[in-house]
């Protein structure tokens, strides 16, 4: 499963979220299913609404969602680039993970012990920030030293460097990777580096409970200075989803949320926002036996995507016959989808679509 990095300064709250995800599903009426492989990693549900929908429709024996592995990785700290409290083995946490929550903490309470002063989330996130930049500035240059040895001889080498000497520039000014804008090609010159800055991001603004629908003046600091980066921030209160997360029934759920004008869990939300962030798809298959959600990068071709099942079915490929989501809901089966000339047969080269409703004909 990809995998999803919870970071953030000490005492923010990154623990209580990734308990809350946890817990949530622990519980007994779940939303989602967890499952935890070690004490800070756990795999979850991604919540669908269209899942349900089809699942309403095909009423299938069981559901299965798609999943994210969450990492809570904890201890980066100022100075952890130098290898601070035990810094360079949680940088490398960072370097395996596919997408990063940053966590800031937009809350005052004096007994939460803050070493860095007043709160501040600016601050804070560009001390991570910088952490991190000083990190991949090393790996920048590591590389640059091997590169213009070989740029004098090789072209290839030559438009490496160039790559290489923009993303240093850029480091230095202390900018991520992500806000460089570099092209697919050029992003191959540094593919094998895994940089920390380039991997797509987005906030937790983790603000009291009398500000989780309206913000506070930190949370709007904090959008505020994240918005020339394009960065998601989602307000929540991270002990109150600690607290929902925590009731077992399903009505005691309901009725809390509901105290608190609460429509679902932020913790929903915020699953789906780092979902959306990864930049993929889901394609569903839909029988009686299951319900099932699938991911895939956005642009693959149908035997790829068949692959994702089973890596026979990518080999054996024939073709697929595809039924768009809205044409599924709107005429609520699949053979009426075929009645009215929805059901489409494609071949090799569809491109699938999010949302598609796919059953593969292949040949073992
Ligand atoms: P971590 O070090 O980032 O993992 O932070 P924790 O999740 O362990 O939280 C540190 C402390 O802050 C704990 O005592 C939490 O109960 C508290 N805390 C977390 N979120 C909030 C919040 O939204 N409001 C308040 N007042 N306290 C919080």
């Amino acid at each position: 499963a990809l995998q999803v990095g919870i970071v953030g300064l000490p005492n923010v709250g990154k623990s209580t979220l990734f308990n809350a995800v946890s817990n949530s599903a622990k519980a007994q009426a779940s939303n989602y299913r967890f499952c935890t492989i070690d004490p800070n990693v756990g795999l979850v549900d991604v919540p669908d609404e269209r899942m349900t929908k089809l699942a309403e429709l095909v009423k299938p024996n069981r559901i299965v969602p798609t999943q994210l592995e969450i990492v809570d990785i904890a201890g980066l700290v100022r100075g952890a680039s130098k290898g601070e409290g035990l810094g360079n083995k949680f940088l490398g946490n960072i370097r395996e993970v596919d997408a990063i929550i940053h966590v800031i903490r937009c809350f005052e309470d004096e007994n939460v012990l803050r070493e860095e002063g007043a709160i501040n989330p600016v601050s804070d996130k560009e001390i991570i920030d910088t952490e991190l930049q000083l990190k991949d500035l090393e790996s920048i240059e590591k590389k640059l030293q091997r590169t213009e040895k070989m740029a004098k001889t090789d072209p290839k080498a030559k438009a490496e460097l160039e790559v290489l000497l923009r993303c240093k520039t850029q480091l230095e000014q202390g900018k991520s990777i992500r806000a460089l804008g570099l092209e697919k090609e050029e992003r191959t010159a540094i593919a094998d580096l895994f940089l920390l800055t380039e991997k797509p991001v987005l906030y937790v603004a983790n603000v009291d409970e009398a500000s989780m629908h309206t913000g506070n003046k930190y949370s709007e600091a904090l959008t505020e200075a994240v918005k020339a980066e394009g960065a998601q921030v989602i307000v929540m209160n991270n002990t109150l989803e600690a607290q929902i997360a925590e009731m077992e029934a399903e009505d005691d759920k309901l009725m809390f949320m509901e105290e608190y004008k609460m429509t679902e869990p932020a913790l929903n939300r915020l699953i789906r926002s780092a979902y959306k962030l990864l930049n993929l798809d889901t394609y569903f298959t839909a029988g009686v036996q299951e319900v099932r959600a699938w991911t895939i990068h956005k642009g693959w071709k149908a035997p790829q995507a068949a692959s994702v099942i089973h890596t026979d079915f990518e080999k054996g490929f024939i073709k697929a016959e595809v039924i768009a989501y809205e044409d599924f809901i709107k005429y609520g089966s699949e053979a009426a989808c075929r009645d009215n000339g929805k059901l489409r047969i494609e071949g090799k080269e569809y491109i699938v679509k999010d949302g598609d409703i796919m059953h593969f004909r292949f040949n073992v």
